[in-house]
């Protein structure tokens, strides 16, 4: 019998634990500190051995195959020694994708994942195919291949569990977009982190697709030097594109094999440019899998969005307050900015990536009229944006900072919390950020 051990007992963790259970491994869940609760009873429920608050190395090494869950960084001693060892340190992705035959189209980049992830699930279940919705996403990938069987799987995939795979190869993959995040865990080296994200291409063939952002820089010359053999179909806001997604007359235009599909971009379910790349990326998808013309532009009207990404919560006052929690890097925070069509009250900070907030300055300079620092250190900020808004003020609850907003809006503003940062400092994570954000907006 192989020895599976698994590092992490999180979402992932848990799902490969029941898939290599269930495909005949002896497994064993290891994880540094506590497991939650409903994991734990998984566990025992599944006569699954495991421990917690620490790993026991001896146990570990017995390995002959071992998951380690995508926070896991690469550095640490106890990775490096196992890969030492010569036992295959692989991510939930690799591990479950060998035991489906489902058609996998997986979603990477540094924003725009979920958004677009979801909204192609949407379309694709619309369309009538046996879908399911997974990776960095709700329910773990390996949890659901070993409780369903499903024709397709639309996969958001991070970079970390991209670093994971051997083998694992997307028959349609998506890359949003590339801009500096979590260089942390890419020794501070950005090529390192576009080279962790292109691992979504590493095993296509010529009868996969390749759809990405023709309007990023970083992808149009990472792609002019390192040539990929999957077919290419970009998408652009700016440019002309014969194979692939542009815009013409105000309608977005998709050219495949045969004739070009068009839906106006004005009654896209999610405004701003940004949803205009995301709607595009995923009706590529959607055309390429067959999907009738009229429910994709059926979908792409009805979709309702993503909670926490630019979702309104409330107008009060004539004041429009937008829940944008999930921006957590300068990149998401410029878009939503961006998007922005009244003067703003921008709710900012946290837990800082190593984030240059310069390439925002002229947004703020036209949009915001104050900013509301809400981070434990605020300095950065303060730094960065004092020159150009004339009123700053600092809070370190979520509850002070709704509170300042409210007494700063006028009539017909918007108070945007979109805080280009990690939540860590003062939250759980960012969702928990985003829903203490509603719930001062509705205290109000
Ligand atoms: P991810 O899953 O990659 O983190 P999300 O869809 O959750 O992406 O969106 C994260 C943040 O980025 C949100 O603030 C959202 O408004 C913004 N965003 C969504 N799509 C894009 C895009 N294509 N480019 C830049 N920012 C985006």
């Amino acid at each position: 019998m192989k020895r599976l051990v698994i590092l992490g007992a999180g979402e992932s963790g848990i799902g490969t634990a029941l898939l290599g259970r269930q495909k005949g491994y002896d497994v064993f869940v290891s994880d540094k500190q506590i497991i939650k609760e409903k994991y734990k009873q998984v566990l025992i429920h599944n006569e699954i051995n495991w421990e917690e608050n620490g790993h026991t190395e001896a146990k570990l090494f017995q390995a002959d195959i071992v998951m380690k869950s995508p926070g896991i960084p690469d550095a640490i001693s106890l990775i490096k020694q196992l890969k030492k060892k010569g036992i295959p340190v692989i991510s939930e992705i690799e591990f479950a994708a060998q035991y489906t035959n489902a058609i996998i189209i997986g979603i990477t980049g540094s924003n725009g994942k979920t958004t677009t992830a979801t909204w192609l699930h949407y379309v694709l279940a619309k369309g009538g195919l046996n879908v399911g919705l997974a990776g960095n996403i709700g329910d773990s990938f390996a949890g659901q291949v070993a409780q369903n069987q499903r024709d397709y799987f639309v996969l958001e995939l991070s970079s970390f569990q991209l670093d994971g795979i051997v083998d694992f190869k997307p028959h349609i993959a998506v890359l949003t977009n590339i801009t500096p995040d979590h260089l942390d865990r890419y020794n501070y080296n950005f090529e390192e982190y576009v080279a962790s994200k292109f691992r979504i291409t590493q095993n296509q063939t010529e009868v996969d697709y390749f759809i990405y952002d023709a309007d990023d820089e970083v992808l149009v010359k990472w792609l002019e030097s390192h040539p990929i053999k999957a077919q290419k179909l970009p998408f652009s806001i700016s440019k002309k594109i014969e194979r692939g997604a542009c815009i013409n007359k105000k309608n977005i235009t998709i050219t495949i094999d045969n004739k070009p599909f068009k839906m106006p971009i004005k009654t896209l379910g999610l405004q701003g440019s940004h949803n205009v790349k995301n709607a595009m990326a995923a009706a590529t998808v959607a055309r390429i899998l067959s999907i009738r013309k009229a429910t994709i532009r059926e979908c792409m009207e009805n979709f309702q969005g993503v909670e926490h990404r630019l979702e309104t919560v409330l107008k009060i006052q004539n004041v429009t307050y937008i829940n944008d929690s999930k921006a957590t890097n300068v990149n998401a925070t410029f878009y939503a900015l961006d998007s922005m069509t009244s003067p703003t009250i921008w709710i900012v900070g946290g837990v800082d990536k190593g984030n240059l907030y310069e390439e925002l300055l002229p947004l703020v300079n036209e949009k915001v009229k104050a900013i509301i620092c809400l981070g434990l250190d605020n300095k950065k900020i303060m730094n960065a944006f004092s020159n150009v808004v004339p009123l700053m003020i600092e809070t370190d609850s979520m509850q002070d900072a709704v509170k300042a907003a409210y007494r700063v809006a006028e009539h017909g503003d918007t108070v945007l919390l979109s805080p280009a940062c990690a939540s860590f400092d003062l939250f759980e994570n960012y969702e928990a950020r985003g829903r203490q954000f509603k719930e001062a907006v509705r205290n109000l």
